[in-house]
């Protein structure tokens, strides 16, 4: 069948090809997507190209970005979406502006005798209900590595949360997916990071203790985890790693580990 949406992804890709080297210096830049097969390397490639296309970069004066900085930017926005199939994950939002620093962003809180608290708060990320996604450039910067944070990820999460209503962790599930276990498995890893954090605030969690603040963050620092740190995740909260990997369909963690037996040193060798 002829399909539109088929038509306008080939004229595009066609209009704006990648240059081999280009392509090949974004990877360098993302130890992250190390261990990926030349398919999903190509599929990665030529949706960055089409979120590029469909979605508007707001640079706010200090940001100025090159086309590899564009894709390394893209690519890391597409690797949740790898094995998600045809769908517009990221629907209802147009822009993403990109600062050239952290920002300052009003915060409100309720607390628990119902008095608001409003307060100006320092942010590296954002992400609006039916708005755009804002992030610092810095922090992006700092992202594509195997060091457990990964910015893009983190804001680009709390979209996919926000698809079925608020962000509250629980983004929509596959229908393969049971809604108990992934609700189970959360529950547990946010009491019991909860838990150290209550017994000591300076204590050393397994993984960021922001994941703590409430479920929306602990779905979105769990999927920064996820795809650069997946070990890490893996050991500390295993049925979380095994919720993302079912939400996600991939596993990063054999990707990871398939990479380790090929060369030992592999994660010493990270710069
Ligand atoms: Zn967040």
């Amino acid at each position: 069948m002829w399909s539109f949406s088929a038509w306008r992804r080939r004229r595009t890709l066609a209009r704006y090809p990648i240059d081999a080297a280009l392509w090949h210096t974004v990877r360098e830049h993302l130890p992250m997507l190390d261990g990926i097969t030349p398919e999903e390397d190509r599929w990665l490639r030529e949706a960055s190209v089409l979120f590029l296309h469909d979605k508007h970069l707001t640079l706010l004066p200090g940001v100025e970005l090159d086309d590899a900085q564009r894709l390394f930017f893209a690519a890391q926005a597409q690797l949740p979406l790898l094995h998600l199939g045809d769908h517009d994950w990221y629907q209802g939002f147009h822009e993403l502006i990109l600062y050239p620093d952290d920002f300052q962003s009003p915060q409100r809180h309720r607390d628990g005798s119902g008095v608001e608290h409003v307060w100006n708060g320092e942010h590296s990320g954002e992400a609006w209900q039916q708005g755009p996604v804002i992030l610092a450039w810095p922090g992006v910067l700092a992202s594509g590595g195997r060091e457990a944070y990964n910015l893009v990820i983190h804001e680009l999460a709390h979209k996919l949360d926000m698809l079925n209503g608020d962000a509250n962790g629980l983004p929509p599930l596959h229908r393969d997916m049971v809604l108990g276990d992934w609700a189970g498995a959360m529950q547990a890893a946010f009491d019991d990071l909860n838990r150290q954090l209550d017994a000591d605030p300076d204590a050393e969690t397994p993984i960021d203790p922001y994941a703590a603040e409430n479920p929306a963050e602990f779905f979105a620092v769990t999927s920064e985890y996820f795809f650069s740190a997946p070990d890490v995740l893996d050991q500390a909260y295993p049925e979380v790693y095994q919720q993302l990997s079912l939400f996600y369909r991939q596993s990063p963690l054999m990707r990871l580990q398939r990479l380790q037996a090929e060369h030992p040193a592999y994660r010493i060798e990270q710069p």
